[in-house]
This record gives C-alpha cells, structure tokens and sequence, in this order.
C-alpha cells in the first residue's frame, strides 16, 4: 500500500497518510500542481503555509537554509516526533508552499507508515492536516475517509494518531525562538534545551504565522469549554434547556441525565483528553449534540495545548 501512495505522489497525486500528530495531507513539496491539489481538495486559504515533512537529515538541507546551533540541539531532543521548526527558506521550495514567506516549516515525523513513504519517495512531503479546511483534524482513519474519501488520491490507513493534537511550531529565524502553535512538545520541555518564547499575543502570531487567523477546528456543534468551577451549573443549564449534549471531562463529575447522549471521562490525564480530542468532536457530530460541553485544563503542559484547540473550535479565539 505504501508502495502505491508513492507512485501516486510521483504522478502528482495527493495522500492521506497518519503520522503520530494528525493524519496529514501529502503531496510532493517540489510539484506546484499537486500542492495547488492540497489546497483545492482541502478548501485552504492559500495564505495559510503547509508543513514539509521530511525522513532524514539530507531532506532538511533541500528546503531550509541555515539551521542555527541551538535548532539542533531541538532536533537532536525531539526529531523525529510532534514538533515543527520554522527556518528561513530554500529558494527552490515553491512559494505557494509557504504561502509567500520567506521561512519554512519542517517536521520529521515519528510514524512508521509516514517515514517510510517519505523514505521510498526520496523527497520531502509537505502536507497539512487531512480534513476540509476549518474542521477538526483527522486522527483516525475513519475521520480521514469522512472527510476527504473521493477528493485525496488515496488514503493510507493507520492507527488512531498517538498524540491527536497538531504539531508544536517554533521559529527558529528569531532570537530567542519563538512558539508560534502550543503542541504534545511542551513549553516547559523545549525550554530544558533552548530558551523558547511563549506565543505573542493574538494580532502579532497572526502576522507571523498566518494560519493561526482562520477559523480552525471546528465541528458542527457548540464547542463549550467550562471551568471545574462552571461546570455542574453549566450543565445544568444546558439540560434545563433542552439541549442535546455530549461531555468531554478532564476529571470532573459527569451526572446522568437522558440530554447527555454521550461523555468521555479522561480521569485527570491530559494526554489522553489530547488524543481523544478531536475523534470526540466527530463523535459529537454522529450523536447530532448541540452541544459539546469541554472541561477547560490549566495552561501549563500539555494543557496549554488542549486549552488553544477548545478555544478555537468554540469559535471564541
Ligand atoms: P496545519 O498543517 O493545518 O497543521 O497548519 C500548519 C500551520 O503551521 C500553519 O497554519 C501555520 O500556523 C504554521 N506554519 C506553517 N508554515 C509556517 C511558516 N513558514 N511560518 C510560520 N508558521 C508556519
Ligand atoms: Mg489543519
């Protein structure tokens, strides 16, 4: 099967593929036509750059160009795995690529079905996530075929994505770097290595990294996040209200009541509220909730991710 999903990329098709973060949608970095496939298929803003995936060290000197010291003590930390790196840009990678910037992003994924066709290809793939543009991100197989089965080329299959949430994306152009999007790498962990900036405030990432603009992640329901505070008077106003409703909770009390149709209790573990995340919002959309009441984290770890994603699929970042 992998064998086939490079000779489509070869021809200029585009492939679905999981990796470990999202399931992503591939085309070759260096082929304009496929990538202006990526964006038509999606519906993608084109002002909003993709990332370029890579399986070795080689791949990384055809589309970036320097790589400062301290980006390879990063790599040497977290490559391959969930953590993208912003570097100035070789003139050859096409600038619908990066959506006009003079910088690129690049990732080494830590997936066996990803890296291998990566590897096989011989070249980088550059691929966002394998949903229509603005809805949640695939990370299951069956999410991939909902959303893109008829328009991608093909679509390999996978396990669920192990981490479920998108990449973290540093740039490396300034000093010291800076986080452009929270991910499964943690401020706390990158900032063990190199000194890493939290993300500026809304308008100036928007400027920097211009997908953070667009309406992202979001299903066809209400997305509300509740704090443990808010949280048993929020439902119950929803249920008083006749609402339909799905429950995501961190660690707090679910009550039964026939309005709530479904919940996931992740008993206080964040990683697996990230990895459940966005299959939950599919899973919304199959029961027709109303809405998805989500128990709102801290924003420190992994919950500063978790909080950017839930904000943003409610529709209030
Ligand atoms: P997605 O593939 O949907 O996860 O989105 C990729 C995201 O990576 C974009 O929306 C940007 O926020 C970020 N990104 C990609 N390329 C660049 C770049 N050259 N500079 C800054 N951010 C980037
Ligand atoms: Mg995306």
């Amino acid at each position: 099967m992998i064998e086939k999903a490079v000779r489509i990329l070869r021809r200029g098709g585009v492939v679905a593929f999981p990796t470990e973060t999202v399931y992503g949608l591939g085309a070759r970095v260096f082929d304009e036509s496929a990538i202006r496939k990526v964006f038509k298929v999606k519906g993608r803003p084109g002002d909003n750059p993709l990332i370029v995936h890579i399986s070795d060290m080689k791949q990384l000197e055809l589309v970036a160009g320097s790589v400062p010291d301290r980006a390879k003590r990063l790599i040497k930390h977290f490559w391959p795995g969930p953590l993208t790196l912003v570097f100035h840009k070789k003139k050859s990678v096409p600038d619908l690529v990066t959506a006009g910037l003079p910088t690129v992003a690049v990732r080494m994924p830590n997936h066996a079905v990803a890296k291998r066709m990566i590897r096989l290809l011989g070249e980088p793939v550059a691929a966002p996530s394998a949903n229509i543009s603005g809805r949640p991100s695939a990370t299951t197989f069956e999410s991939a075929r909902q959303e893109l089965e008829g328009k991608a080329d093909m679509i390999l299959k996978g396990e669920p994505s192990r981490y479920g949430l998108e990449s973290t994306v540093v740039d490396c152009t300034v000093s010291p770097f800076r986080l452009l999007r929270p991910g499964s790498v943690t401020l706390e962990q990158l900032n063990k290595i190199v000194k890493v900036r939290p993300m500026a405030s809304k308008a100036k990432g928007a400027q920097k990294s211009p997908g953070l603009k667009h309406k992202h992640y979001q299903p066809n329901c209400e997305v509300l996040p509740l704090s443990g505070a808010e949280w048993k008077k929020g439902l119950i106003k929803l249920i008083k209200a006749g609402k339909k409703i799905g429950v995501l909770s961190l660690k707090a009390p679910v009550p039964k009541d026939p309005h709530i149709v479904f919940s996931e209790k992740f008993r206080g573990r964040e990683s697996q509220y990230a990895k459940k995340l966005y299959s939950s919002f599919y899973r919304a959309e199959k029961e027709h909730v109303d809405v998805l009441a989500v128990q709102s984290t801290g924003k420190t770890g992994l919950g500063l991710a978790i909080m950017d994603r839930i904000t943003r699929a409610g529709g209030k970042a």
